[in-house]
């Protein structure tokens, strides 16, 4: 099933008395989801996610704006007529029923032509189990499962109703590192087992990049970039999405061009064309630094953190943003952290450049 956004929009009126001022959570969002994908929904807290999910699944109305499901305008459907599973970051069980009882719960209020027999409701029920792997927990009380075990009943209870849409509202949160990790590889296995469309909402840029056909990346209720993971890491749209993708993150520094030289600080890294001079912001990505004794820019090496195959080099530059610049080389190189400089050269498709005043992307092309 796709799922059409069409100018979605939602505004809350101010909470505080003192000011009128409204908060725009969701501002004119389009997007086409396409059937069967699984698109991970990112931003920081705050950046209007969960009230995009939540229009999705019409717990909230748009202010403006409509929702299709396939061809069908759902913007006035109730959210029991939408066919959708729904997952919070807090499972949300009943405490008091078992595994069983708590993934029925759904069926059991289906009223009308929807109503099932009851062996049907428990076969559907055991598929659910058995698509998360917890058949063999259909006894117990929430209290005597594990947070991941949980988690997999909530989305157990939310796909027994064959949804068309499945929605996940930061269902890993809740989870200690491990088990995120594997949870989220579930959810994956799950979703392509399925083919349910689903948009997952996270604010854990790894979390979206790992599991999703696609990410929506949002800021203050303004999509800035949707695409493939890789692309979007790959061809930032704006400073923004290149700092918010991205472990370790994204160098920046302030530098200039001119002459077709770009520079940042003092040093001429690169010779590129069709761009003004001008003063610019520039992003480097861990892994675009070369090691190079020659290389133009010139780093005070701090410290060398040894990561397995790999080392990152902490170094120093007057023009860097942040206190620390981090590369990421083979750990086959040699580095003297006792010598002056360290001397990168850099690869030219992981250094950007941004408008100094918008933030957003200055393309060129390297002479
Ligand atoms: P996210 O899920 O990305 O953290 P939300 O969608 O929850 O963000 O919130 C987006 C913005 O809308 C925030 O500024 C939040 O304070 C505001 N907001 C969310 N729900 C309400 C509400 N019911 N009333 C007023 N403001 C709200
Ligand atoms: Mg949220």
């Amino acid at each position: 099933m796709k799922i059409v956004l069409q100018n979605l929009t939602k505004i809350f009126p101010s909470r505080s008395k003192k000011s009128n001022e409204e908060v725009v959570a969701v501002n004119n969002f389009n997007f086409e989801i396409p059937d069967g994908k699984l698109i991970g929904l990112l931003g920081p807290s705050g950046c209007g996610k969960s009230t995009t999910l939540y229009m999705i699944s019409g717990l909230q109305k748009p202010s403006s704006g409509k929702i299709f499901f396939g061809n069908d305008d759902v913007t006035e459907l109730s959210t029991e007529n939408r066919g959708i599973g729904l997952v919070f970051q807090n499972y949300a069980l009943y405490p008091h029923l078992t595994v069983k009882q708590n993934i029925l719960f759904p069926l059991q209020n289906l009223k009308g032509k929807d109503k099932l027999d009851k062996d049907t409701m428990l076969d559907r029920a055991y598929e659910a189990a058995k698509l998360v792997q917890i058949e063999q927990l259909l006894d117990r009380k929430p209290s005597e499962l594990s947070g991941g075990q949980q988690q997999r009943v909530a989305i157990a209870r939310a796909l027994v109703k064959m949804p068309r849409v499945l929605l996940l509202d930061e269902p890993l949160s809740n989870l200690d590192a491990r088990l995120r990790l594997q949870t989220r590889e579930e959810i994956r296995r799950i979703q392509k087992e399925t083919g349910i469309t689903t948009v997952f909402v996270t604010h854990d840029q790894e979390e979206a990049m790992s599991i999703s056909d696609m990410i929506v990346v949002m800021k203050t209720g303004i999509v800035q970039q949707i695409g493939k993971p890789q692309d979007v890491y790959d061809d930032p749209a704006n400073l923004f999405v290149a700092k918010f993708l991205g472990t370790p993150p994204i160098n920046v520094f302030s530098g200039h061009v001119k002459d077709g030289r770009l520079f940042i600080g003092g040093d001429a890294v690169m010779d590129i064309q069709t761009v003004k001079d001008q003063e610019v912001i520039v992003g480097i990505r861990p892994e675009g630094f070369l090691l190079d004794e020659n290389g133009p820019l010139k780093c005070k090496p701090v410290n060398v953190e040894v990561m397995g195959r790999d080392v990152s080099i902490v170094s120093t530059h007057d023009a860097s943003v942040n206190p620390l610049v981090r590369s990421i080389v083979n750990a086959d190189n040699k580095i003297d952290i006792t010598s002056e400089y360290v001397r990168y050269a850099i690869k030219p498709h992981k250094i950007f450049i941004f408008n100094k005043e918008t933030e957003e992307r200055i393309y060129f092309e390297v002479k």
